[in-house]
């Protein structure tokens, strides 16, 4: 995709008025009906996802005018004046589908506008267009978007983030803190945060939740784009970023929405309430927080459209973003053999992007393949949530000791994240960090040479340090080749034999004692 299109597909959204509330089933939430309450629901990882899409068990999942009528529902059984509802958002908002992406996000702002967003985290995504992207949604949104324990190099406050803010829910003071992860560095594209520092929020949320009190607030929430992943039953240990801040709360926080692992958090550690709705709209978090004595009620719920009528004007602003795009999106490209995810997917855009380069070496990341393809027809639509970024492609020309430098990096990070083309890596994870590279044998049968040279192709986000996967050995030339991810990955799908399947050679080799 040109960059020009992204300009051209820009879709704007009139307004509308607030949502009706939807009828309150009998049974719900019984524990509302005594006692004084705030009731939390809380979203994160939108990453504009403002249709429904299928799981990888099949099972169609979220969309905005299904999320809609599950909030409204969950707002409708917490009635005035002793239940007040506020709708927070753990960030990564917009990064993710055309009909956000090819607006900047734009249309996520309208729809959180039109839910009543009270105030979303800093999600690291949020920076993938620039700063000056992120202010301008930031002007459009009419809800805050805070990052507390964002400074600059020299720890001062970056004025234009906002920190925290205090609302009124019902009759309740609200007083919410932000929290962007501490990895946004190489979590986004590194060069976009060049200037800015994510410090531990630690002692930043325990200041905060302090000072609000003071200003007045009877309940502090603490929105974090920070995650965890949760044991299974019947012990629920969870473990991650905001696990270890919930801990370090000296007290006067009431609940942390958290984001950014996608995964599902509903759990209660050093007397905090903590949730974590999945991701992509596909569960709405409730979090009751008792205001007159007693525990605090956690839950998650799914959404799934034909469980509940779809929120009408939301659906009808769904609608008028995604029409538009819809000779687009989709656009059949070609058809798959079998399903590509995870590491094949991966190896199969390592092998697009050196194809594209004419590189001896192709690099992929395995965070960076931000969806799976089915069997089947693809579309260009399905395609772009694969590689929403616009990442663009960097060739090197390396030294083979500047390649083998690189490799010892790849596999020795804690999880092995690069997906690699045109070498077969034989490594030993028993070995010394460093150290770890057995054999390298490059596509034609031999192996690297440490004085030959060779062409090393992969994106700006790693070029910049994204992942840990930058390489900075041996390198005799940069070439910045003006060719989009998705584009080299379209070229390449178009020209594959069909059906197409995933590649099965081994790249990684972990050799066994
Ligand atoms: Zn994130």
């Amino acid at each position: 995709m040109t960059r020009s299109l992204l300009f051209l597909l820009v879709t704007a959204c009139a307004g509308s008025p607030a949502p009706s509330a939807a009828p309150i089933p009998a049974s719900a939430s019984p524990h509302l009906s005594s006692g004084r309450w705030l009731r939390i629901l809380a979203t994160n990882d939108f990453h504009g996802t403002l249709e429904p899409r299928r799981d990888s068990r099949g099972v169609l999942r979220g969309g905005a005018a299904t999320l809609a009528a599950e909030i409204e529902r969950a707002r409708a059984e917490c009635p005035a004046p002793a239940c007040a509802t506020i709708l927070l958002d753990g960030g990564d908002e917009f990064q993710g589908t055309p009909a956000s992406n090819l607006a900047f996000g734009r249309p996520v702002v309208t729809l959180f506008n039109r839910l009543g967003r009270a105030a979303a985290a800093l999600g690291n995504h949020e920076f993938d267009w620039g700063q000056d992207t992120l202010r301008a949604r930031m002007r459009e949104a009419r809800y805050p978007i805070l990052g507390a324990n964002v400074t600059d190099a020299w720890g001062n406050d970056i004025p234009w983030i906002p920190d925290d803010t205090l609302v009124t829910a019902g009759r309740v003071r609200v007083g919410i803190i932000g929290i962007a992860t501490v990895a946004t560095p190489t979590t986004t594209r590194p060069s976009n945060v060049a200037d800015l520092r994510f410090v531990d929020p630690i002692p930043v949320v325990n200041a905060r939740a302090k000072a609000l009190r003071a200003r007045g607030a009877q309940a502090v929430v603490v929105v974090a784009h920070a995650g965890a992943f949760c044991g299974t039953q019947p012990v629920a240990t969870c473990e991650g970023e905001v696990i270890d801040l919930a801990r370090g709360i000296t007290g006067g926080v009431d609940a942390i929405v958290s984001g950014h692992t996608h995964s599902p958090v509903a759990t209660v550690v050093n007397g905090i309430p903590i949730v974590q709705a999945r991701s992509h709209g596909s569960a709405l978090g409730v979090l009751d927080v008792p205001l007159s004595g007693g525990a605090p009620v956690v839950a998650l719920r799914d959404v799934l459209p034909g469980q509940v009528a779809p929120h009408p004007a939301t659906d009808s602003l769904v609608r008028a973003v995604s029409e538009p795009l819809q000779a687009v999106v989709n656009r059949p490209i070609a058809t798959l053999g079998e399903p590509l995810a995870d590491l094949g997917l991966g190896n199969f855009m390592a092998d697009a992007f050196r194809a594209a380069g004419t590189g001896d070496i192709g690099v992929m990341n395995r965070g960076g393949v931000r969806a799976g393809l089915d069997s089947g027809t693809v579309t260009y639509g399905e395609l772009f949530e694969v590689a929403p970024f616009a990442n663009m492609l960097v060739r090197l020309t390396l030294t083979g000791a500047g390649v083998r430098a690189w490799l010892e990096t790849a596999v020795g990070q804690r999880s092995i994240v690069a997906r690699l083309s045109g070498v077969v890596v034989t490594w030993d994870s028993t070995r010394a960090v460093g150290n770890r590279v057995v054999s390298v044998r490059m596509s034609d049968g031999r192996a690297l040479a440490d004085d030959g040279t060779y062409r090393f192709v992969y994106s700006d986000f790693l070029h910049a340090g994204g992942d840990g996967l930058k390489v900075t050995e041996g390198i005799l030339r940069v070439e910045e080749l003006g060719i989009v991810d998705i584009d080299a990955l379209t070229e390449y799908i178009l020209r594959a034999t069909t059906p197409i399947r995933a590649p099965r050679d081994l790249r990684l080799v972990l050799r066994t004692p």
